[in-house]
């Protein structure tokens, strides 16, 4: 038994884990396999049910959404694709979105240790075809505004992006973004949430230590290559504002990574 699985049954021993699918129990004991990456965080009924979500494939570019090239409107990115796991529409009451909600409001390690050792592959497979040393890359997340950090009591894109960080083997994870709380949101309108929402990221200036010494932003930025984790993309314009953000303060190449998107449709 490894580090994680042992971690694992350990966490399991102590909270009786659930499907992230169905939220039937599921059996404390680790049962390892390939298809669970021995982090059985679906039951046996949910986990062919996830690779099938994950086979959906994009009416658009007909590829799955890992493979999916239709960049969302908002995009500045440089990236051929974005590495992610399944489409998701928030309307759709199947498994991906019911995972996805339990992965913003529960903190899940298991779960978020098995989308990592599903999306880390995928993630590899681009930095290797632009030619991106995954050590030279510092990993970075769209936080949650502090209103929804409190009320959850963690940071779902934080625990993601440490989690792909120790998985691909990059160099360090920052909190590099800040959000402020928009709190008039409930009163604006689709259009204008998205605006608000977008305009209220931006980067966190403070010096860093690492590796046990304080250090400037550009000391940190210099030729590095970011890569910037989200649950979800929706329209792009948070990781827009974000990729912008990054840039401004000194990064060379930003690339996104994400669980899940929401399939963009070709305007007639
Ligand atoms: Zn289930
Ligand atoms: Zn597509």
């Amino acid at each position: 038994m490894n580090t994680t699985n042992f971690k694992s049954t350990l966490r399991r021993l102590f909270f009786v884990p659930t499907c992230a699918g169905c939220r039937a129990r599921l059996d404390p004991i680790v049962k390892r396999t390939e298809l669970n990456h021995g982090l059985p965080c679906f039951c046996d009924k949910c986990l062919p049910l996830f690779y099938k979500t994950t086979a959906q494939m994009c009416h658009t570019c007909g590829k799955v959404a890992g493979e999916c090239t239709c960049m969302p409107l908002k995009n500045t990115f440089t990236q051929p694709y974005i590495p992610s796991l399944f489409f998701y529409h928030p309307d759709d009451k199947g498994l991906a979105s019911r995972a996805i909600y339990i992965f913003k409001h529960k903190r899940y390690v298991d779960l978020c240790e098995f989308f990592t050792a599903e999306l880390a592959p995928k993630l590899e497979e681009m930095l290797s075809l632009l030619e991106i040393e995954p050590s030279e890359c510092i990993f970075t997340y769209i936080p949650r505004t502090n209103k929804a950090h409190r009320e959850h009591g963690f940071d779902q894109g934080e625990l993601l992006a440490k989690s792909l960080c120790k998985g691909v083997g990059g160099y360090c994870t920052l909190p590099l973004l800040k959000r402020r709380s928009g709190k008039e949101q409930k009163k604006l309108s689709h259009r204008e949430r998205r605006k608000n929402a977008s305009e209220s990221i931006f980067a966190n200036e403070s010096r860093r230590i690492l590796r046990g010494r304080a250090v400037s932003l550009n000391e940190l930025f210099d030729g590095k290559t970011v890569v910037l984790v989200d649950d979800v993309i929706t329209t792009g314009a948070s990781l827009g504002r974000g990729i912008s953000e990054l840039k401004r303060i000194g990064a060379k190449t930003v690339l996104v990574a994400t669980i899940a998107r929401c399939e963009i449709k070709k305007k007639k």
